[in-house]
């Protein structure tokens, strides 16, 4: 599919279906993120709103400027993001209307989903897409970011996974789209939803935080890590993440983790601390708009990447900056 040299002639009569992802009775920010691709391949948008009872997120969605129509499923097996129910549900509403494009956040739910909407489909799979040239040809990165592929996709149907971070999110309202109850699907009983752990908090979530502080091994223990980068954290008003080192060693949680297989971010500061700058590390955070490093070895990558650094020991230097923040 990988071809340089691809036309970039624009399809006729493009439609696209947008998945919205919810938070509970809220649209996630990443939906936001994902109408800015879809309205970029070009013509209409209709989102799908899956749930128990979806009509308040229905409702708030159709006034989302950029939105044509707002398709609703209401069931309770939709309520948990179940991928063996969706991806039926999209199939459904795409054999009926026809889309030329599926698109999805990139996040677990649409990574969860949009594969299997694609092998339903007998189509390929386009993950993670940063750009969109026109509507057979999309911009993604390969290689943990290492190089930039250009996709030119021929299937009937592009599925696709938006990385949010690469768009920004399309908030403004004034619009009033019409509502219709999604077709009929198919409502497979192979998996069920037992329950769920969340952690509630009041930090700003991660893939959308505009600070992020992160730490890495050199934490050497999760009491460490609470102390030092939580509190770092709460001085800046920042989210928290971890490096994979800090996850598997128990520091923190596994929703945490940045990087190539974890949360990908681009806050407007990245504060790495105790973390060397391994490439899956990078991965998650270089398009971050200011990064700071602080680590003992003058030598660790992550200096290669940071606009400030600072070289020395976390145990010393992070309590100060966080004493000298708080004034
Ligand atoms: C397929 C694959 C996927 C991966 N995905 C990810 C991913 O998504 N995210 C991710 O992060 N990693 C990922 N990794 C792991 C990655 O390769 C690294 O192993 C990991 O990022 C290292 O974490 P770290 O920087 O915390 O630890 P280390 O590499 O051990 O670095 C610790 C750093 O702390 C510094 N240090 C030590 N003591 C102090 C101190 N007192 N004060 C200040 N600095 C100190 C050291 O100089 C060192 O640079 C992946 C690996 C593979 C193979």
């Amino acid at each position: 599919m990988d071809d340089p040299n691809a036309d970039t002639e624009c399809a006729q009569n493009t439609s696209t279906l947008l998945l919205v992802e919810r938070n509970g009775n809220s649209i996630a920010s990443s939906t936001f993120n994902s109408l800015t691709a879809a309205a970029k391949i070009g013509g209409d948008v209709t989102a799908l709103v899956a749930g128990e009872e979806p009509d308040t997120i229905a409702s708030e969605i159709s006034k989302i400027t950029g939105i044509s129509k707002v398709l609703v499923a209401k069931d309770k097996l939709y309520e948990h993001g179940l991928a063996e129910v969706y991806a039926p549900l999209l199939v459904a509403a795409q054999k009926k209307f026809n889309f030329t494009h599926l698109v999805a956040p990139h996040s677990a739910f649409g990574k969860n989903v949009m594969p299997r909407v694609a092998a339903l489909l007998d189509v390929a799979q386009i993950s993670d897409v940063t750009d969109i040239e026109s509507p057979e040809i999309f911009v993604r990165p390969i290689y943990a970011g290492n190089a930039i592929s250009k996709v030119k996709s021929n299937d009937p149907t592009k599925i696709i996974t938006v990385r949010g971070t690469a768009f920004p999110p399309s908030t403004a309202t004034g619009n009033n789209a019409a509502i219709e109850v999604a077709p009929d699907a198919e409502k497979p009983n192979i998996t069920e939803w037992i329950s769920e752990d969340l952690q509630k908090s009041d930090r700003p979530e991660l893939g959308a935080a505009t600070r992020v502080v992160s730490g890495g091994r050199a934490l050497k223990n999760r009491e460490n890590f609470d102390k030092l980068i939580y509190g770092l954290a709460d001085a800046l008003g920042a989210a928290v993440g971890g490096s994979r080192a800090a996850v598997d060693s128990g520091y923190c949680d596994n929703a945490l983790q940045v990087g190539q297989t974890g949360k990908v971010v681009a806050p407007e500061l990245y504060v790495a601390v105790g973390i060397s700058g391994a490439i899956q590390h990078i991965a998650g955070m270089k398009d971050s708009k200011s990064i700071v490093a602080i680590n003992t070895d003058p030598e660790a990558p992550i200096f290669q990447l940071a606009d400030y650094g600072l070289v020395g020991d976390l145990f010393k230097a992070v309590p100060e900056l966080t004493e000298k923040l708080k004034k």
